[in-house]
């Protein structure tokens, strides 16, 4: 053939309406555009029906033969359908116009009478089956032509039911080569074609060899485009979708999905034959055959240059692109999934040895036409084990039974039993063969995500790994793959509850550092939800840059099952809930969501310090599931405290006491106050920097303090409620609860009095007074305090400033010195980075270097 052609085929999501054809042909020209003016290409447009109008077609059939009437209805909607697009491609030209509505019209009027005959049988055949389906990618075409024509554009149709011809067998159409190129050569010359630039041609729908209509299968129209590319000597196919290209995995499943810049035919036939349907699983043998590279692009999305299939390299003299390399270090290309599946099961532990049983099973269901999707076999023979369609698994079962009988009634064959709702679930990969511990991975992200495995296969071509799973697991399972094989193995879902200081300290901080955290370490943070009690965030995609106002103005009401649903997502390979709330409430949520499989990050102490019972059921079942609840940030803030405590614990060092200044608050009251001064007054600054609660008797009272020493008392394993740590209250019985803050405010003479007198004291030993926590594991009746304490001037603990933190472990390792942890205690910079710190240990419990 002297002409070169390009063969673009555009599919039903490309051709939903009218702008959809004028899109199209401007896709064209800009083609022709970038073209080498001295190589003139001619274009063979391959078309699918309109979105859509396949189903219509195959659903008011089936109307008919129910005998449901709204068959009409919908048969006059599309014929609207079509009017309309018509009409809005062509106002100029009413001429073509009026000729193409009323020989669409004279279609109609043949539907409508072979539905009759439909309706009024309740039967059709295959054939009539066909025939209806067929009518859309000939209305498409003969529409897009006429617009192309209304163009300008030098163009010609072709209803492919008259060239291309094919025989059905039983793993679809077989396409007849011979009749097909004489037959279309000769319809080439007779319309004489080298005058025309663009020639449309009908997916989807052809010829048998005795000239009755047929279709090459649904999502037959790609088939169609490689064909043609053959038959046309193409220099190359593109297939126009809806999406960027092949993808990881079904974009509509896995929202992680990536484009895959290349993939070999092999590859991309695996995938399509395993559910990929982005691809009809035929299309890739008639361009193999000649080399002809298909390129997959998105219609609505041309700066993406899409997905190219070729050649793996190696595999074919003619490979030299540097293409070729992009993807390739990639082990697995792409997961697919077959739904709609049951497994076959032939067992029989007495068949050992009995030869020739898979051969005697597969052409038994050879005979019945049924196709196997998947066989996994023991080795001995003992169970072989079949995925078919699942509409086809009866069938299956009584012919095996039937093939079998003998050795069933003799007991040789213990069952031939059939599993339904079923799905395959492929990983597809030519190189997984160069590297051990595919498969393993492929099994673990599996298991890990609770779905049980029935059975396996490795194609013998070690291209494809497939499983088969229960089909309400197989999204679960598929993301769950997918997130082992295509992201960092440290990406965490994050949800943060709770957009008060420290959250939304912590959000920037995971902002400024989310980028230099992917690319030195691998860890890829995605806080994907934000929410507090009114209102929530969810996004795939939330922009930290701007995420406070995104929150004011696209967040939903607050939904704390919705916002958990969906930071537990299956399509990343963990899930964290970072919990910067103060709230009991929120609390009380830990075990579940850590049942769920959530980790837990806090700075909140109510599980810490809550019911004994919860907190062990809590630390029981993170443990259990092998989930992380880390609340460094609950005690000194982003000082190392807990950490420190279980590394001296871990590696056997005996505490004797924790003795520290918990609290930023009352650090700085007693840094502050010094007998020359009024308690008051220095009450006052604290509550105006904001250094306070809300009610300073909450302070006052040391409850801060006693719930950190519970937690530390917890952390050393000792068993401690609230009520067992005796607490010096720096309020007086009477001014404790009595009153609202202004009388207490108002009412300070009395505690000025006491704390004057106290300092007295103090200075006159020559002492300074602190507000301290304190375990002691040697001294039992002391296990948990919480005291204003006088220290001489030499103490450590004299030597605090402002809101500082010190907290001292006396250890049997520390025991002449005791181990001292200094710094600011508070504030939302350091509790936040205390916080991230938690985020980050718990990366690298899931494997990120340090
Ligand atoms: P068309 O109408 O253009 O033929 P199809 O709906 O037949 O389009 O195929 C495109 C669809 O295939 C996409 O919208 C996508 O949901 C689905 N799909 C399934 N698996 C994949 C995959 N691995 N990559 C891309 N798309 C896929
Ligand atoms: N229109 C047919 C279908 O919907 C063929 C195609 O679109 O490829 O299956
Ligand atoms: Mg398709």
């Amino acid at each position: 053939m002297s002409d070169q052609w390009q063969v673009h085929k555009f599919g039903g999501s490309s051709l939903a309406d009218a702008a959809c054809f004028k899109h199209v042909c401007s896709i064209l020209q800009n083609q022709s555009q970038s073209q080498n003016l001295n190589q003139p290409k001619k274009k063979a447009i391959v078309v699918s029906a309109m979105k859509g109008i396949t189903d219509i077609l195959l659903q008011i059939t089936q109307f008919a033969k129910q005998s449901n009437l709204d068959y009409l209805k919908e048969l006059k909607d599309l014929q609207q359908r079509l009017t309309d697009t018509i009409q809005a491609l062509l106002p100029n030209n009413l001429q073509d116009q009026t000729q193409l509505i009323s020989k669409f019209d004279n279609n109609f009027k043949d539907i409508r009478d072979i539905l009759r005959a439909t309706y009024l049988m309740h039967e059709y055949s295959q054939e009539i089956l066909n025939h209806i389906s067929g009518y859309g990618e000939f209305w498409s075409a003969q529409i897009l032509h006429a617009y192309l024509t209304a163009m300008n554009l030098k163009a010609n149709w072709l209803d492919t039911r008259k060239v291309l011809f094919v025989k059905q067998g039983e793993t679809g159409p077989v396409i007849q080569w011979e009749k097909t190129k004489s037959t279309f050569n000769d319809w080439l010359t007779s319309n004489e074609i080298e005058n025309c630039d663009y020639l449309v041609i009908t997916g989807f729908i052809a010829s048998t060899t005795n000239n009755i209509p047929t279709t090459l299968g649904r999502n037959g129209s790609d088939l169609t485009a490689s064909i043609f590319g053959s038959l046309l000597k193409s220099e190359s196919v593109t297939i126009w979708t809806d999406v960027d290209g092949i993808l990881s995995a079904d974009p509509k499943k896995v929202s992680q999905a990536v484009v895959l810049k290349n993939i070999s035919y092999d590859e991309a036939m695996e995938l399509a034959y395993f559910g990929a349907k982005v691809l009809h699983p035929g299309t890739i043998q008639p361009a193999q055959k000649d080399g002809i590279p298909i390129t997959i692009r998105n219609t609505n999305n041309l700066n993406c240059p899409g997905t190219r299939i070729w050649f793996d390299n190696g595999e074919h003299q003619k490979t030299n692109s540097a293409n070729n390399s992009i993807n390739n270090h990639r082990l697995i290309k792409g997961l697919s999934i077959v739904d709609n599946v049951a497994l076959v099961n032939v067992e029989g532990s007495n068949l050992i040895g009995v030869p020739s049983i898979s051969e005697r099973v597969f052409r038994c269901l050879c005979t019945v036409d049924v196709s196997v999707i998947m066989i996994s076999q023991a080795s001995s023979e003992h169970s072989i084990c079949l995925a078919v369609k699942e509409h086809q698994s009866h069938l299956a079962k009584e012919a095996l039974t039937e093939a079998f009988s003998s050795e069933l009634t003799h007991g040789h064959m213990q069952s031939i039993e059939v599993i339904p709702s079923c799905s395959v679930l492929a990983a597809v990969g030519s190189r997984m063969r160069e590297k051990v511990g595919i498969a393993a991975r492929f099994f673990e992200s599996i298991g890990n995500a609770g779905v049980n495995i029935k059975a396996i296969s490795q194609g013998s071509s070690e291209r494809n790994i497939s499983v088969v799973i229960d089909e309400k697991d197989g999204s679960k399972a598929l993301q769950a793959a997918h997130a082992a094989f295509y992201l960092s193995k440290q990406t965490i879902s994050i949800g943060i509850i709770g957009s008060g200081l420290i959250g939304s300290t912590l959000i920037d901080q995971i902002k400024d550092e989310s980028k230099h955290l992917l690319e030195e370490l691998n860890i890829d943070l995605r806080v994907r939800g934000i929410t507090t009690s009114k209102k929530m965030l969810l996004d795939e995609k939330l922009d930290l840059k701007h995420w406070k106002s995104d929150f004011e103005s696209n967040s939903d009401t607050a939904d704390l099952a919705t916002f958990i649903n969906f930071i537990h997502t299956d399509s990343l390979p963990h899930s964290v809930v970072v919990d910067c709330t103060a709230s009991y409430d929120i609390a009380q949520h830990y075990v579940d969501w850590i049942k769920q499989g959530i980790h837990i990050i806090t700075p909140n102490k109510r599980a810490g310090s809550g019911n004994m019972n919860f907190y062990k059921e809590l630390r029981s079942y993170a443990r259990q599931r092998n989930r992380h609840f880390l609340y460094e940030a609950t005690v000194g803030a982003g000082l190392p405290i807990i950490t420190t405590l279980r590394d001296l614990i871990h590696t056997g060092d005996k505490i004797e006491k924790i003795e520290g200044i918990f609290s930023g608050t009352l650090s700085f009251l007693f840094n502050t106050f010094n007998g020359d001064n009024k308690f008051s007054d220095v009450l006052k600054i604290a509550i105006d920097r904001g250094y306070t609660e809300p009610d300073p008797r909450d302070d006052l009272s040391g409850t801060d303090v006693v719930r950190k020493v519970m937690i530390l008392a917890r952390e050393m394993g000792v068993s401690i409620e609230e009520e067992d740590i005796q607490v010096d209250h720096l309020v007086p019985q009477h001014m404790q609860n009595n009153g609202t803050i202004e009388d207490f405010l108002n009412n300070l003479d009395q505690l000025d009095q006491i704390m004057a007198d106290k300092m007295n004291k103090a200075n006159v030993a020559g002492n300074v007074l602190r507000f301290v926590g304190c375990i002691d594991s040697i001294d039992k009746s002391n296990q948990g305090t919480v005291a204003l304490k006088e220290y001489p001037k030499n103490h450590p603990f004299a030597h605090t400033q402002g809101s500082d933190n010190i907290i001292a472990f006396t250890t049997s390792r520390y025991n002449q010195t005791p181990l001292i942890i200094q710094g600011p205690g508070a504030g939302p910079a350091v509790t936040a980075g205390g916080v991230f710190a938690d985020l980050l240990r718990l990366s690298t419990f899931l494997g990120a270097a340090t």
